[in-house]
């Protein structure tokens, strides 16, 4: 590929040597688990965040486990949207709870706050709210909704790191937010890696105990736990990159703008920004009634892509075979997004020539 859809080694060569510095110092003092590197990195990511707490932890999909588990949702019902990553499903059943599929907003590709107040009956515990591809959902009708009808709501902030919607910050909103650091997201470690942050203290604690064994004293426990401790070389590594987000979400801003101007008055649709709303660009993804061709035709120029997300959550064989629970509302927009989605390249390093480049090809696809 001449233009790669990712390129993680073109992401991290601005900061090579902060990072072999960052591993020396862990090596050299020789403390690999719950050690200094950790802590700081959750009082430095809280603080970047914008709440009290935050408890790191070994993925994004244990930050889901973990939130829904010490906010009491074992054995109910969840909300969450159908068009989203396989984590988000999965994390809801590894909790003991029932997936209830809610249909997506048709601009911001988030869940849609009517569609989940339909779903919620005296089984929910939950509605779980995807920053999808660094747009913010509707922070302000979901606080209200889960509010109104008791349940907890939790913001999934994977690919949101930064977003903003009407002043506030994502993760500041929800009862408790999970992040993950896998690579490839807006703020991404050198492996697996994720969070829950909140204001709580009582659900602070819950998820200390949860992650380690539930462990409240040296080797003495109370709940039933599990191990998924963030590493310090991970903490010490995102320590390092997170000193540089601004600049990161800057730079995938200035693409995405490349993007709008190079791809306007084409017959595909480019993301929306919803009023009050700042987006960080995990992805860019456009919509094409020829998406297949589309993305077949820029293969042949040498330029990656890709689909997130092929398939829409209760269409997952998954479900369909009766392997696993669930529930789901009309999801008719979900299924159309699935058919014309499209990610274009899109990552701190691609050059805005690169990008002007895929607005070429897609200019000249029209008109073949
Ligand atoms: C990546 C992702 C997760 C899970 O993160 P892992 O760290 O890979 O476990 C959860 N939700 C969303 C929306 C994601 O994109």
């Amino acid at each position: 590929m001449s233009i790669p859809f990712n390129n993680l080694k073109a992401q991290l060569a601005p900061q090579e040597d902060d990072l072999r510095a960052a591993f020396e110092r862990v090596l050299k003092r020789g403390w690999y688990l719950m050690g200094p590197e950790v802590k700081a990195f959750e009082q430095e990511f809280a603080a970047w965040v914008g709440t009290n707490h935050c408890v790191s932890l070994n993925s994004g999909t244990d930050a889901l486990v973990l939130a829904l588990k010490a906010l009491d949702c074992e054995g109910g019902e969840v909300v969450l949207p159908a068009h989203t990553a396989l984590p988000c499903y999965h994390a809801v059943l590894a909790a003991g709870c029932i997936p209830v599929f809610a249909e997506v907003n048709e601009q911001s590709y988030c869940i849609s706050p009517q569609s989940a107040a339909r779903l919620i009956t005296d089984q929910t515990r939950a509605v779980i709210g995807v920053h999808l591809y660094g747009h913010p959902c509707d922070l302000d009708a979901l606080e209200d909704l889960c509010h109104k009808r008791g349940v907890a709501f939790i913001e999934d902030c994977a690919q949101a790191h930064g977003a903003a919607s009407g002043g506030r910050t994502v993760g500041t909103v929800g009862d408790l937010s999970a992040y993950s650091f896998y690579p490839t997201k807006n703020l991404g470690a050198l492996g697996d890696a994720g969070a829950v942050c909140g204001s709580s203290a009582e659900a602070d604690q819950a998820l200390r105990l949860l992650r380690q064994y539930g462990e409240s004293q040296r080797y003495e426990c109370t709940v039933p736990g599990v191990n998924s401790r963030m590493d310090e070389l991970q903490a010490a590594f995102l320590r390092e990159r997170l000193k540089h987000m601004d600049r990161l979400t800057a730079e995938r801003r200035m693409l995405a703008d490349i993007y709008d101007e190079g791809l306007s008055g084409l017959p595909v649709i480019t993301p929306a920004v919803a009023e009050g709303c700042e987006h960080v660009y995990h992805l860019y993804v456009i919509r094409s009634q020829r998406r297949d061709e589309l993305a077949a035709f820029l293969a042949g120029r040498g330029i990656g892509t890709g689909l997130h997300y092929p398939i829409p959550g209760h269409k997952q064989a998954l479900f369909t075979s009766g392997n696993a629970p669930y529930r789901a509302d009309e999801l008719a927009q979900s299924e159309q997004l699935a058919a014309e989605i499209l990610s274009l390249p899109l990552f701190p390093g691609l050059a805005p020539e690169q990008a002007d480049e895929v607005c070429s090809a897609i200019h000249d696809f029209h008109q073949s």
